[in-house]
């Protein structure tokens, strides 16, 4: 359910509605939007009734949302969701680009990697210390040690720091240096990491299921902001067919089924998508036509002797010559893609 309140109501009839819902044994949520004050109930919202709330102060409308997920919906918030982390914004009309390596794998690779995309004006820098492989004789990850490269990189390029948290027993110091913890594919069904996760109220990138629908993905969304956790980036990142010619098919339908379906900003991730790098810059520019808000792209400066996903990802060069097309394709789609060049010391 959600109450509509004008923007301008008095705070106290803000919190007499939140207590209200709160005596009701639901959970308020607001969530302002640019016209409207929103708040969103979870919880037994089918035992309430609207006149519980219809006659109170400044409430203009009392709305029963009628998708599965709720806080996430565009019925719940019309405007796009902009997430702001320290003047970086995901979802607005600035694409945000998310680049790296697939794993951390030394501290002169992750140097190497962050000082040249630094220098190409990169804000989010991306890299698993955990690693959820397949194969259980593959890499791994450096983990701890991982995290404190991370860290080091973080200091020392000014870079934000985008890394999967894979379980419980990690999250917390994964939470202390990424400043978007990335939740994989293989766990966006794991509900009851999602709650821990939302728990946390840190930004977080969620991708798709490699077998999940949209809304199995909006409802995985939605365990996450039932914690009142509202920074939550979506990523698609290809999907299971029966299509073997790549390594997933990247399902760019997504995009604008989400934008219709959710305020959430919608990424996508070519290079999970595509599995092969040659492929990766056309379905780049593919996803920024199809309106997606950003990219999440693998740059290895050595790829063939990369630790994992070598064969996907982009070298430096080759990813400077996407930007400049995403520059240019950005203003047709009503983008545009902000790169500082750096050029000497990046720090
Ligand atoms: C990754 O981003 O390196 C990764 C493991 O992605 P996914 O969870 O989409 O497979
Ligand atoms: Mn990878």
């Amino acid at each position: 359910m959600l109450i509509v309140m004008g923007l301008d109501s008095p705070r106290s009839d803000i919190d007499k509605v939140i207590q209200k819902i709160v005596e009701l044994n639901c959970t308020p949520h607001e969530i302002p939007g640019s016209s409207k004050l929103a708040i969103g109930i979870t919880g037994q919202t089918h035992l309430l009734k609207e006149e519980d709330f219809q006659m109170m102060h400044s409430v203009q409308e009392v709305v029963r949302v009628t998708k599965k997920y709720k806080l996430v919906s565009r019925q719940m918030k019309s405007d796009d969701t902009i997430i702001n982390i320290d003047g970086n914004s995901i979802g607005g009309k600035e694409l945000c680009i998310i680049a790296g390596p697939c794993s951390v794998e030394s501290r002169d690779q992750t140097f190497a990697i962050a000082e040249q995309l630094k220098k190409m004006g990169i804000k989010f820098f991306r890299a698993g210390a955990y690693k959820p492989r397949s194969s259980p004789y593959t890499f791994q990850g450096l983990k701890e040690k991982g995290l404190e490269i991370l860290a080091e990189v973080k200091e020392q390029f000014d870079l934000k720091i985008v890394t999967e948290a894979m379980n419980s027993q990690s999250l917390n110091q994964v939470a202390e240096v990424a400043d978007i913890i990335q939740l994989g594919a293989r766990n966006m069904q794991n509900y009851s990491f999602l709650e821990e996760v939302g728990q946390l109220r840190k930004p977080v990138l969620l991708k798709r299921g490699m077998s999940a629908t949209v809304e199995d993905l909006l409802l995985s969304a939605e365990y996450i902001a039932a914690q009142s956790s509202y920074n939550i980036i979506l990523c698609e990142r290809g999907i299971r067919t029966f299509e073997t010619s790549t390594r997933n098919t990247l399902d760019l339908n997504a995009v604008p089924v989400i934008k219709q379906a959710s305020h959430l900003p919608i990424i996508v991730d070519p290079s999970h998508g595509v599995g092969i790098w040659d492929k990766v810059p056309q379905m780049a520019l593919a996803s920024i036509a199809a309106g997606a808000d950003g990219l999440m792209l693998e740059v290895h400066h050595d790829p063939e002797n990369a630790l994992s996903d070598g064969y996907q990802s982009l070298t430096p060069k080759r990813f400077k010559e996407l930007l400049n097309k995403l520059s240019d394709l950005a203003p047709i789609v009503n983008k545009e893609l902000k790169l500082y060049e750096y050029s000497n010391n990046p720090a």
